[in-house]
């Protein structure tokens, strides 16, 4: 074997000697990027790794999507070393990075709290000076294994014991600090300067509720300060704009644990939603969409004939009907509308010029969620969707995904959310049908996203197994991305309910189902809205449009006057008279997010006037009653 190698760096080849590390050949790269870490033929691996055949190698730098995983891992472990060094006895487990941070999970003696934290970031920085060197051995697994029982880690013993025996693996050094870990890692410590630990939290070994509760540490880490503190602040911003916060303040929701994970929307909440699903209906109206009403509550049969009784049933609340004795639950409450819609569709026989038949419908649907996972709005057990069914020919598919592409620009233009961002999920390992039939309706599909102007990802393996599926995204204001609308095609539904339609030359063949929902689940839409809003939501959306404020009682007669006049025209409108400061009422009035407040003293009276203000800051104004009904009129309607 030649003791010289060829590698490639910034497009150069050099011949260097067999085993030097890729930390010292990144040295010949061109450009100045201090790298934290390598890529050796498109392999993330530590400076320090020697390489040992020819390579294209590449700088890591701490702020792309790689170095920014290296350095949270790393700072993971800082974090790990400084709680077993300020808490003796403490057992390591696991620590992964996540989106936008890291966690460790540790066995302490008592667990974690919020006040700890403070004093392990001191603990970190101390050791981060330290400029302690990150060093990579690897050791067979029994040796491994022998090392971690010395130090009385079970849970590391647990976890390496799941590795085949014959196995190298490899751990991480920094001081007096070992952890079992595939890397890589930062060089030393002293790269690791600009981090935040966030927040405590309890969770199961394993995430199994039958395990040991564990103490979670969830921090997050950043190449620079600056970069750091534009994040915290956004995380500041997120919180303030809690969705279940904003839901209190503004009086539109409530949960009790005699429902979990199921709304109750109060009158103003339900203003919300009945906005939402008023809108989808306009737009129904024109896109050519058909709404339907079906039951709640269907007999096991339907779920077994569309496949959820196998794919689904952990997730259904199943139910009997009381007069079966023996009271065996052989009804299921609907997860999804898809199946009724089926049966809709085979209650009569259609030829191809009934195609295509588009049924949309905003039946409640219950899903068992497990207790863990529920989240306010944005992950609930008891829900309505903006659900439509499209049966229509193969040749129709394109016409039908161009249909609703406009449909969820429309929407997500009207509802002021910025580029929304499409997703192709194609063919999965686990799938219906051949390969060609998927192909070439993958191309559908990506044909229709060109035609209407979006770029698109691809997102392989991530179809559903009964067809290639459009996911659409929308950004938030805090650039948090929500899954929203989808669009899937659907070749096993009309297979398994035996639906047909005659063709023009009169032979039977299969209908394709088209899933498709614009805003998805309206609870976690109405979630979404107001944290992107900060709850100042459009003017049709807000469920208290104007209040009218009154600066004595004097004039609460007028202030009825011109609430009634306002409620006459259409909007919805109240009157504070409450014997309080105007700045108080207008504090209510900015915390529930009123777009207008009408103001009515002695001097309005008599002149028949309103001082309006608004929300967002503008300017004060002065206006006669026809003028305030003239200026609303130009607030927009989305259609
Ligand atoms: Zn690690
Ligand atoms: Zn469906």
């Amino acid at each position: 074997m030649s003791s010289e190698i060829q590698v490639t760096i910034d497009g150069n080849v050099h011949a260097v000697q067999r085993g030097v590390r890729a930390g010292e050949l990144l040295k010949l790269a061109a450009n100045g990027v201090r790298p934290i870490a390598a890529k050796v033929n498109g392999k993330l691996v530590d400076l320090g790794r020697p390489v040992t055949e020819d390579a294209k190698v590449e700088p890591i730098s701490a702020e792309s999507p790689d170095g920014l995983e290296v350095l949270r891992h790393s700072t993971a472990h800082l974090m790990a070393q400084a709680v077993q060094s300020l808490y003796p006895g403490t057992q390591v487990t696991i620590g992964p990075t996540i989106e936008d941070g890291f966690f460790y999970d540790f066995a302490p003696a008592t667990p974690f709290t919020a006040d700890d934290l403070p004093k392990i970031e001191n603990k970190m920085r101390e050791l981060a000076k330290a400029d302690l060197k990150v060093e990579r051995v690897e050791m067979p697994r029994d040796e491994a294994i022998a090392l971690f029982d010395s130090m009385n880690e079970k849970y590391k013993v647990e976890i390496i014991q799941g590795i085949p025996a014959d196995e190298q693996v490899s751990l991480y050094r920094q001081g007096d600090w070992v952890d079992l870990c595939r890397g890589p890692h930062v060089p030393s410590t002293r790269h690791l300067k600009a981090f935040k630990l966030t927040s405590v939290a309890g969770a199961y070994w394993r995430g199994d509720e039958h395990n040991a509760m564990l103490s979670r540490i969830y921090g997050t880490a950043f190449a620079s300060k600056e970069a750091l503190e534009e994040h915290l602040r956004m995380l500041e911003l997120a919180r303030s704009r809690d969705h279940r916060k904003l839901g209190r303040e503004m009086g539109l929701f409530i949960f009790d644990p005699i429902a979990p994970g199921s709304p109750f929307f109060l009158p103003k909440g339900a203003i919300i939603y009945n906005q939402l699903i008023d809108y989808m209906r306009r737009l129904y109206r024109r896109y050519g969409f058909e709404e339907v009403i079906t039951p709640q509550i269907f007999k096991n049969q339907l779920w077994r004939t569309s496949g959820h009784w196998d794919m689904f049933r952990e997730n259904m609340f199943l139910t009997t009907d009381g007069e079966n004795p023996a009271g065996e639950l052989d009804y299921g409450v609907k997860p999804m509308n898809c199946p009724s819609h089926a049966v809709m569709y085979r209650s009569e026989k259609h030829s191809y010029r009934d195609l295509p038949i588009r049924f949309a419908d905003f039946g409640r649907l219950h899903r068992a969620e497990r207790s863990g996972t529920l989240h306010g709005l944005t992950r609930v057990r008891a829900m309505a969707q903006d659900d439509a069914h499209i049966f229509c020919t193969e040749e129709q598919i394109a016409a039908e995904i161009d249909l609703n592409l406009r449909m969820v620009r429309e929407v997500y233009d009207a509802l002021g959310f910025g580029t929304i961002e499409l997703k192709l999920g194609t063919m999965p390992e686990k799938h219906l049908g051949t390969e060609e039939d998927w192909r070439k309706r993958e191309e559908v599909l990506a044909g229709a996203m060109t035609r209407n102007g979006f770029d698109f990802e691809l997102n392989p393996g991530e179809g559903a197994f009964y067809g290639p599926k459009i996911e659409i995204y929308v950004p938030d204001a805090l650039k948090r991305k929500w899954q929203v609308a989808t669009i899937q095609l659907d070749f096993n539904m009309p297979e398994r309910f035996g639906l047909e339609y005659t063709t023009s030359a009169g032979h039977e063949a299969r209908p394709v189902m088209i899933h498709r929902a614009v805003l998805g689940t309206l609870e976690r839409f109405i979630g979404v809205l107001l944290e992107h809003t900060g709850g100042i939501l459009p003017f049709w959306l807000a469920p208290e449009q104007v209040r009218v404020l009154s600066l004595s009682e004097k004039v609460e007669d007028y202030a009825a006057e011109v609430t009634a006049l306002l409620a006459k025209a259409g909007y919805r409108a109240s009157a504070d008279v409450r014997g309080e400061k105007l700045g108080f009422k207008v504090r209510e009035a900015e915390l529930a997010k009123i777009p207008y407040m009408a103001v009515v003293g002695e001097r309005e009276a008599a002149s028949r006037m309103v001082a309006l203000r608004r929300l967002r800051g503008e300017k004060n104004q002065t206006l006669t009653l026809d003028g305030l009904l003239e200026l609303l009129k130009t607030e927009p309607l989305p259609c």
